[in-house]
């Protein structure tokens, strides 16, 4: 007999579907998984690089947020770089810088200083006028003459402020503005932008980022901060220095692509008989300003927000805060001498305060 090879038969379509479900299930899982493996590994992954320097009498600190990181290498560097550059024009405690320059040589005749110094005096001026001179960077005297105070342990005697007073006074600087010019309209005149520069360097620091393509980053010179974007989809948290212990914080609050910019009387300064005396000038008296201990800028635009902080400190706790009141778009905390805490309008509900600053809020 043939043996007879029997072809097997034709599995029957019903058998087929009964099989195959699971393994419909299993193959796409697979190619689900697969698919989503490339989509993931091919889209580039946000990425979080720091650095610190110290810059401005103060620890700079730099978070940069990005899915390219040369991107945010290039970022930082150039961000540092720039903040580089503006101390080296604006730092009155380096006698190269331009600045010190201008204070040496400038006098009743025309100079034209870097335009970013002319800038910064434009913004200066601008705050004087708003707060009636108690924003006023020309107490370049007065605040060397109590540096050296504070140096020594002692406060300088009164006919030692009288004469630096005689020397301070913004109405007194002269700008062309269209020139590019400056000029002291009195003897001895010394310009300080210890109040606004750094607010400047921030500023500018935050578009050498965004130059390079990053949106969102965290810049933080010794507590004054600004927020580039978001952190993601969130808003940064900021903390705001607790006055009376450096160290902790007062209260955090949420912000995105803003500067927060703090003037306290606890950064610089020297106890005299049990007397504090700080770094904030009043130009109306040539003492330190009395009334807060703290003042915090809320606002769009650092170098702002950095010079409002000072004058608000200087005006004290009721005229400070109808300042922030009245400018539009900022927003701010005010801390007085009894340390309670006022807060303007905007910022109601939208601070986080911490131990017993939540009972300090007024
Ligand atoms: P910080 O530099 O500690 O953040 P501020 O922004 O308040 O604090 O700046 C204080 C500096 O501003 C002082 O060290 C001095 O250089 C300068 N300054 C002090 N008083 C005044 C004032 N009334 N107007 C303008 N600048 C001031
Ligand atoms: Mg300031």
């Amino acid at each position: 007999m043939r043996p007879s090879w029997k072809l097997p038969r034709p599995e029957s379509s019903a058998g087929r579907t009964r099989t195959s479900p699971a393994l419909w299930v299993g193959l796409l899982g697979l190619l689900l998984g697969v698919g989503l493996l490339v989509h993931f590994s091919a889209r580039p992954r946000w990425i979080q690089i720091q650095e610190s320097r110290i810059l401005m009498g103060t620890q700079v600190d730099v978070l940069v947020r990005a899915k390219d990181r040369r991107a945010a290498e290039r970022g930082l560097r150039q961000c540092f770089k720039e903040m580089e550059r503006i101390q080296k024009l604006m730092d009155v405690h380096q006698p190269e810088s331009q600045l010190s320059q201008l204070n040496r040589w400038a006098g009743d005749f025309w100079v034209a200083p870097h335009r970013d110094i002319l800038y910064v005096i434009q913004r200066s001026l601008e705050t004087s006028r708003l707060t009636e001179g108690a924003f006023d960077v020309t107490m370049g005297p007065l605040i060397a003459l109590w540096r050296e105070a504070r140096k020594a342990g002692v406060p300088p005697s009164q006919d030692s402020v009288r004469h630096a007073l005689g020397h301070v006074g913004y109405s007194f600087l002269e700008v062309d503005t269209r020139g590019g010019r400056i000029r002291f309209r009195r003897k001895g005149m010394s310009l300080d932008l210890g109040g606004i520069a750094k607010g400047f360097a921030l500023d500018r620091a935050a578009a050498a980022l965004r130059e390079e393509g990053i949106e969102q980053a965290l810049l933080n010179a010794g507590g004054d901060v600004v927020a580039l974007g978001g952190k993601g989809d969130r808003p940064w948290t900021i903390g705001i220095r607790d006055p009376r212990d450096p160290k902790g914080l007062m209260g955090t609050l949420k912000v995105r692509g803003m500067a927060v910019m703090t003037s306290g009387d606890y950064e610089r300064f020297f106890l005299h008989q049990g007397r504090r005396y700080h770094h904030i000038l009043d130009p109306r008296t040539g003492y330190p300003a009395r009334g807060c201990i703290s003042v915090t800028v809320v606002g769009p635009d650092a170098t702002r927000a950095d010079a409002l902080a000072t004058a608000a400190f200087v005006l004290g706790p009721r005229r400070g805060l109808a300042l922030l009141e009245m400018v539009a778009g900022i927003e701010g905390i005010v801390v007085d001498e009894e340390e309670r805490t006022f807060i303007s309008s905007g910022l109601k509900g939208k601070v986080d305060w911490m131990g017993r600053w939540k009972k300090a809020v007024q």
